[in-house]
């Protein structure tokens, strides 16, 4: 028995979480303070109001983008931060922004058209007016009976699938069963614990994935040999809503595409069904975009509150989220609210007065959307290589990483990622925001954002447990990704959470727990 309760223990099954519980003290005044500034005198959405309407889409490389790391770095000043910096994080590619973007149907009549330009595509060769071809191909042998049909023409690629009417609400909030599901997943083994979930189903979804981009850039390939003009595709989405995808190479040395247009599903449909009856379509369509190859390279923001512990103000607590968005509207749930909520707690934490022990670093990252990169070559210059596992001075400094990027909704609690021994720590830190809505605690992995880089290398990086709201339905990576999406009263709701978090972190006399480091992802 003591044998197997010391493995329990050891593994942070047992005796801990209530030693832990117990031990875990948190200062109720300081709470309070926090509290009263976040819900009183909140700059959420003042910030969410520049972030969006005033920097507008934040590309990665874009105009847009250096805008907000212009603003974002000013404005942590303003709040009193230290060492604000536009650090550089490596080469990313091509810069890339849109002057214009028009289309309409001009026969067999009339009407203006909901169309996006796809990341990074070119410029139509001035205002283009062509005949269509719907071009439908499921293999690549499907693509020869267009060969010698497609000249000067603009190509109609097919919709997912037909539209269904919907009869679920767009937006969503988590019930209290679906947090007591989170909170009764099973505790992650140790060795599960550093891998990513693998979902049978995730899993054939990403092969069809993987098979649908290889066909496309046949396609795509094609379509160029053959000297189409433009190219009009539809991704998912009804209602007007477009969804973009993950747009053209962006590397510097990328070969050549087409102009195109991601469009509206109702359009792209009404298009090809009248081009399918044989009815003659022509469209009229013109797109002005830039690439900027100057600057090559990638960037976060980042300041700092300084520690002010003799001992501990040499570790860190950070906290972020990444401020590059998609193209097509403002990137507001994606991930202008994350940034807002970010940059939020750091300025009450500052108005509060409240002095921390260790320092606190805030950190936006730059190109999330294409692969984590900001977040993962800042973790790779500063803390470890996740190939090597070669440990950099620093990586014993890092106290803990607070993660936010799951749309807009306010914080219901916090996935433990694995690390069994936060739980308790975690579940009394919520406890004072219960009856905001934040009190669950899951033992579960989440992926897909800036935490996974801290993870990677073993240090504790966690993201919080958010309402979706509409995220999913509406606006992850649409044109419908606007200011209007987001909601004051969750938005302050996070900050103080976050606030909350990152104050215990850097207050408590350890550094959080952390798991067994990860083996080297290269085999040394
Ligand atoms: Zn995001």
């Amino acid at each position: 028995m003591q044998k197997r309760l010391l493995a329990l223990a050891a593994a942070g099954l047992l005796a801990t979480p209530a030693l832990a519980q117990t031990a875990e003290k948190t200062d109720a005044a300081a709470l309070a303070k926090i509290k009263d500034e976040g819900m009183n005198r909140s700059k959420v959405m003042e910030t969410a109001f520049y972030l969006t309407d005033v920097c507008g889409p934040r590309l990665a490389g874009s105009e847009g983008l250096s805008r907000a790391n212009a603003w974002t770095k000013k404005r942590l000043t303003d709040y009193g931060l230290t060492n604000a910096n536009i650090e550089p994080w490596g080469d990313f590619g091509r810069g890339w922004d849109i002057d214009k973007s028009y289309v309409a149907m001009t026969a067999p009549y009339y009407h203006a058209m909901i169309g996006v330009p796809k990341a990074w595509t070119p410029s139509t060769p001035g205002s283009l007016r062509k005949q269509v071809v719907v071009v439908k191909a499921t293999t690549e042998a499907d693509l020869d009976k267009y060969k010698g049909q497609l000249r000067d023409k603009i190509v109609l690629l097919p919709v997912a699938a037909p539209l269904q009417p919907s009869f679920e609400p767009d937006a969503k909030r988590l019930s209290a069963e679906d947090l007591q599901k989170l909170a009764d997943a099973p505790a992650a083994t140790a060795a599960a614990a550093n891998r990513p979930a693998t979902d049978p189903a995730m899993a054939e979804r990403m092969a069809t994935m993987r098979a649908q981009r290889e066909l496309r850039t046949k396609v795509s390939a094609m379509l160029m040999s053959e000297g189409a003009a433009a190219v009009l595709s539809a991704g998912r989405g009804t209602d007007g809503t477009v969804f973009t995808t993950n747009g053209a190479p962006y590397a510097a040395d990328a070969k050549p595409v087409l102009p195109e247009l991601e469009m509206s599903s109702e359009d792209q449909l009404r298009l090809i069904r009248l081009a399918e009856a044989g009815i003659p379509v022509e469209i009229e369509m013109e797109t002005k975009t830039r690439f900027q190859t100057q600057d090559l390279k990638g960037y976060n923001v980042v300041a700092e509150i300084p520690g002010t512990d003799k001992k501990l103000k040499s570790e860190v607590v950070m906290l972020g989220g990444h401020l590059d968005s998609w193209h097509s509207a403002t990137g507001a749930t994606d991930n202008a609210a994350g940034c807002a909520v970010m940059m939020e707690a750091v300025r009450i934490l500052k108005a509060s007065g409240l002095k921390p022990r260790r320092t606190i670093r805030i950190a936006l990252w730059g190109e999330e959307e294409q692969g984590l990169h900001g977040s993962r070559n800042y973790v790779k210059n500063h803390f470890a290589d996740p190939a090597t596992m070669q440990l950099k001075p620093d990586h014993e400094k890092l106290a803990a990483y607070f993660n936010l990027d799951n749309g807009a909704g306010k914080i219901r609690g916090i996935y433990a990622q694995g690390n069994e021994a936060v739980k308790p720590i975690f579940t009394a830190w919520l406890q004072p925001f219960a009856d905001l809505g934040a009190t669950t605690v899951t033992s579960r992995n989440t992926g897909s954002t800036d935490h996974v880089a801290f993870d990677a290398v073993g240090l504790p990086g966690f993201q919080f447990i958010q309402d979706g709201l509409d995220y999913f339905a509406r606006t992850h990576h649409s044109n419908q990704d606007t200011y209007d999406r987001l909601v004051a009263d969750d938005l302050k709701q996070a900050s103080v959470v976050v606030a909350s978090f990152v104050y215990n972190a850097a207050m408590r006399d350890q550094k959080l727990p952390r798991k067994p480091l990860p083996t080297p992802a290269k085999p040394q």
